[in-house]
């Protein structure tokens, strides 16, 4: 078992953005979803927590690893999957890990292989190791980022916005790989996707304007919304009216142009309204909602 503690970890930067405010928390072995809209500091705190960038405040261990003082050691057991990964040589999938194993440190030939191999097996590139990783599909790619990092068998992996651009069936295939690999480390996934988190992960916080809002397994963040969340279908010029009088969370549009909207609230907000099934959705909606409500209040 591996524990990662941040302890009031700040970051502003040199433009006067603050992108972390004092986050403190603790992570566990398994599938970790850190949610948050774009601009929240999700990449900020991937990071720092990678040794990338340096906070101005806050202390950070991985076990008895002080990151911020120690940042060789921990380089040595992660494996980072940053958002883009920049431009591939014209080489084939297993060479290049090949290559990148040596780099690690793998110096004897059959470890390599050995590794080298589990990893196409674990991220199911095996039957195209052979083709070029510049002619990769962009979910092939991801799959190869995560190939390349379990090279050094990392106890802390931490994938930035992975399934960003991935059509379904990739997005599919790349979480099977991250749900494979997720049980044995603590495997950090930043997404604004929903059901990114739904789908996969065991625990998970909401990042909002560089601040954690919620940190909760899944299930019980949806169970703590029972009896709260509020349906309606509407139409939609109704919806400027329904926004001003009732804490609206959120609207889809159905084919025929009406919306069902969704509100939060102990107590039935109106007749028509109908008690609904919470889900991850409305988890993540109401923590926006109440925080963006207090920075205009404050
Ligand atoms: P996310 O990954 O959740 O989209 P980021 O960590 O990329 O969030 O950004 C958090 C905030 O910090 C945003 O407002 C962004 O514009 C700002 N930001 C990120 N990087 C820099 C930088 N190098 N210089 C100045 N501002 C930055």
């Amino acid at each position: 078992m591996n524990t990662l503690r941040l302890l009031n970890v700040s970051k502003t930067y040199k433009n006067g953005v603050k992108a972390l405010d004092n986050v403190s928390i603790e992570i566990n072995s398994g599938m970790f979803g850190l949610l948050g809209p774009n601009g929240a500091g999700k990449s900020t705190l991937m990071r720092t927590i990678a040794t990338l960038q340096q906070p101005d405040r806050g202390e950070i261990h991985l076990d008895d690893i002080d990151i911020l003082n120690q940042k060789m050691d921990l380089r040595k057991v992660l494996g980072y999957l940053p958002q883009s990964f920049g431009v591939y040589p014209k080489l084939s999938a297993e060479n290049l890990l090949h290559y990148f194993a040596e780099l690690k440190g793998v110096a004897n030939k059959a470890d390599r292989k050995k590794i080298v191999d589990y990893a196409l097996e674990v991220t199911n590139l095996y039957s195209v190791k052979n083709k070029y990783v510049a002619g990769y599909s962009g979910g092939m790619k991801q799959r190869f980022g995560i190939a390349q990092l379990l090279l050094n068998s990392p106890k802390l992996i931490i994938v930035d916005e992975p399934t960003a651009g991935l059509d379904p069936a990739e997005r599919h295939r790349f979480l099977n790989v991250l749900r494979e690999i997720g049980t044995n480390h603590i495997v950090i996934l930043s997404t604004h996707i929903v059901d990114d988190v739904k789908e996969l992960c065991t625990d998970m916080a909401i990042l909002n304007g560089g601040k954690l809002l919620c940190h909760k397994k899944p299930a019980d963040a949806v169970l703590d919304l029972n009896g709260k969340i509020w349906g309606q279908t509407i139409d939609r010029e109704e919806l400027e009216n329904f926004e001003t009088r009732f804490n609206l969370i959120s609207s889809n549009y159905n084919q025929d142009n009406s919306l069902n909207i969704r509100v939060y609230g102990d107590v039935k907000p109106g007749e028509e309204f109908v008690q609904v099934q919470p889900d991850l959705s409305d988890v993540y909606f109401v923590h926006l909602k109440a925080d963006e409500t207090e920075a205009v209040n404050s």
